[in-house]
């Protein structure tokens, strides 16, 4: 089996990162985590840390870093993470998440940020046009819906426009973006943790693209170790 890894990818909303991550998540046979489907989890099965995440999410501001913390807190400490490793998935998003992120590792390590660029003209077309599941979250478009009657292709779930992808929202989603969460790649670069890939274009050439520049990071570490 391929070795674990320990990755994290940004990138804006709607830059692609949910259908990349899963991707990614099979190919190192490491588990996806996106605090975004977490907290929208939580949001439907009504629970105490739902009902603080959604007022937060619906307007499209951040949930508190000390929510998000304690959430991710848990899930890094499940024995699949620690085995083998995870993709991270709109965490981390602020500096402070992303000091509090490698306190929680050390001594550990991740072995690569990706950043997926993608033009804001572009991501405002795509989150316009987006759909998703709302029992498993896969994601269509009003350019590519599921085969029957916006019922999901996966799971037989409903496919709907998500409830922050309002133009209100997304505006602010996008601004908070390039305030909170774009200083993290100088941050990571500076760390020398950082990839870039182009995120538009043909997905699967993306994925490609994605698994290159991890494969790359892991050979030059494995030099250095021998
Ligand atoms: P998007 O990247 O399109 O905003 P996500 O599904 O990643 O979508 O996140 C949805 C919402 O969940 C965010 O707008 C925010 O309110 C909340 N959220 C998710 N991850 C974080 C995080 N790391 N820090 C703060 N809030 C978060
Ligand atoms: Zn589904």
């Amino acid at each position: 089996m391929v070795p674990g890894a320990r990755l994290i990818i940004l990138g804006k909303q709607g830059a692609g990162k949910g259908t990349q991550c899963v991707r990614l998540s099979r190919h190192y046979v490491v588990p996806h985590i996106s605090t975004g489907d977490m907290f929208r989890a939580a949001v439907k099965s009504r629970s105490e840390l739902g009902a603080k995440a959604k007022e937060y999410m619906d307007t499209g501001e951040l949930v508190p870093d000390e929510v998000v913390m304690g959430l991710v807190a848990e899930r890094l400490g499940l024995d699949d993470t620690k085995a083998r490793g995870f993709v991270l998935d709109g965490f981390p998003r602020t500096v402070h998440q992303a000091k509090g992120l490698a306190e929680l590792l050390a001594p550990d390590e991740i072995d690569l940020v990706v950043n997926l660029e993608v033009p804001t003209e572009v991501v405002l077309r795509r989150l316009a046009g987006r759909r998703v599941c709302v029992d498993c979250g896969a994601n269509y478009s009003v350019d590519s819906p599921p085969r029957l009657n916006w019922t999901c292709d996966i799971c037989g779930g409903e496919v709907v426009q998500r409830q922050d992808d309002t133009e209100a929202a997304i505006r602010r989603r996008l601004d908070l973006y390039e305030r909170e969460t774009r200083p993290l790649v100088d941050w990571y670069a500076e760390r020398d943790l950082l990839a870039e890939v182009e995120g538009v274009g043909d997905p699967d050439e993306i994925t490609g693209g994605l698994v290159r520049v991890v494969d790359q990071r892991r050979e030059h570490s494995l030099g250095r170790r021998v």
